[in-house]
């Protein structure tokens, strides 16, 4: 007699995620996104940001093309259909800026469109400690407004979708969270994804957050907000609603330079590549959002929230290179400015200096320069496979100090 042969199971079918405290595959790479706290955890080897640069491969898959290089939108923001700035007219309050995410996840679940929105909560003891849930109602998305500046471990609710009655998702998430859950999308229980980009820079650990707070807020316990604005300063809010203003040219970059996580100075996905819909602010002019809609996918969620929207066509004013050639060489230096200095340069530049898509720019070659520098010192063998063909031809445009 034989036995009946076992039904071929898939690799997460397998699989165990991964002990918490242990080290991950990418090591101090990890930017901690979740995944391996999954059992699709499976596929890390191919799924991992940090393991394996697949951005024209993603790109494909989620829109049917990658981006053109030889188009400056496209090489600097991504394969997109429209790009435009916008406001909600009614701003939410709490959000980060005026809550266009959290309206959409909200009209996400009212329509019906999806059963569950993939958001990022806050820990009952730490406002900046996230705690990523599925959202089941419009309530618990509206709960989840406002970015928590840490890293998060969006991916680790897959875990929950095994036998949750969840078909249709929408996910929420910044570039390397959304890198991991597109390579592992044809294997999720799901019948409909949509995915809700944020653009994402300089991410740190909850103890890196402590250290930047305290180098450079007056009263590091009360801040409930904070955005690196487009005014080149730093905004902060209090919890007895004081805004405090920092110049970045004054940030403490000697005691700053190890604080962002080894992850956010090897990451090329500021602009997240593989969403459908990015929601942002750095290519818009200031208080307002940027939206990138990259696929019809995105225009669908869009459609969503766009009657509820002023709208208003992108801008760009200003010349930003010789700003990020001088940056390059202050960063390397580690200069620490006097504070009258930082705020003159600070006057000089809101004035004069690059203004919409061009700030936009302006940032985008800061941090890639800053980061191919930082991979090929520190991770040489790594660096010219992690670095994608888009940022390469962008870096290619400065001077870089010597390795
Ligand atoms: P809200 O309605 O307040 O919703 C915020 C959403 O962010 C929530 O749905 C929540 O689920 C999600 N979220 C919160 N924390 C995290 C986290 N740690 N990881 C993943 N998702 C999270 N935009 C730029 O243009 N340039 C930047 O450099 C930039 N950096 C960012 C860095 C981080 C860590 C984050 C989370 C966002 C960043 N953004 C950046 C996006 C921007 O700050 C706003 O989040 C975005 O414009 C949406 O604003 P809103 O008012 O519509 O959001
Ligand atoms: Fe795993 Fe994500 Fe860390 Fe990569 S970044 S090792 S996929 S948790
Ligand atoms: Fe992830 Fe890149 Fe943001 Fe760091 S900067 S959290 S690696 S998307």
């Amino acid at each position: 007699m034989t036995s009946a042969p076992s039904p071929q199971l898939a690799p997460h079918e397998r699989a165990q995620p991964l002990a918490k405290g242990s080290t991950y595959p990418a090591k101090d790479l990890c930017s901690q996104c979740g995944l391996c706290d999954s059992r699709w955890v499976a596929y890390v080897k191919d799924a991992c940001a940090f393991l394996h640069q697949r951005f024209e491969a993603m790109e494909t898959a989620a829109h049917g093309r990658s981006r053109n290089l030889d188009n400056e939108d496209e090489l600097y923001f991504g394969v997109q259909q429209r790009m435009f700035s916008a406001r909600l007219a009614q701003p939410i309050e709490g959000a980060q800026w005026t809550g266009i995410v959290s309206r959409l996840g909200v009209r996400a679940l009212e329509t019906g469109l999806v059963d569950a929105v993939l958001c990022v909560g806050q820990s009952e003891h730490d406002r900046f400690t996230p705690v990523p849930v599925l959202a089941r109602t419009p309530e618990q998305v509206l709960a989840a407004r406002v970015n928590k500046p840490t890293l998060s471990p969006n991916l680790e609710v897959l875990e929950q979708l095994p036998g949750s009655g969840i078909k249709r998702l929408l996910a929420i998430g910044v570039g390397c969270q959304i890198q991991a859950l597109r390579a592992v999308q044809s294997t999720l229980p799901l019948e409909q994804l949509y995915v809700l980009g944020l653009p994402c820079v300089d991410n740190v650990s909850r103890d890196g957050l402590q250290t930047f707070l305290e180098s450079t807020v007056s009263s590091p316990d009360t801040v409930v907000h904070y955005e690196f604005m487009q005014d080149f300063r730093i905004h902060f809010r209090h919890s007895d609603g004081r805004e405090e203003t920092v110049p970045f040219f004054g940030l403490d970059t000697p005691r700053l330079k190890d604080v962002f996580a080894s992850s956010c100075l090897s990451c090329f996905d500021y602009t997240n590549a593989g969403a459908d819909l990015v929601v942002g602010y750095m290519g818009a002019t200031f208080g307002r959002q940027w939206i990138t809609v990259r696929n019809p996918r995105g225009q669908e969620l869009l459609d969503l929230v766009e009657a509820e929207l002023d709208v208003a066509p992108v801008m760009s004013r200003g010349d930003r290179k010789a700003a990020v050639q001088q940056g390059i060489e202050a960063y390397d230096k580690a200069l620490k400015l006097p504070m009258w200095l930082a705020e003159l340069i600070g006057v000089f530049v809101q004035r004069f200096g690059p203004k919409g898509l061009e700030y936009g720019r302006f940032s985008i070659d800061s941090h890639f320069t800053r980061n191919a520098l930082w991979l090929r010192r520190n991770h040489p063998a790594k660096a010219e496979a992690q670095i994608p063909a888009f940022a390469k031809k962008i870096i290619s445009r400065y001077r870089l100090p010597k390795i």
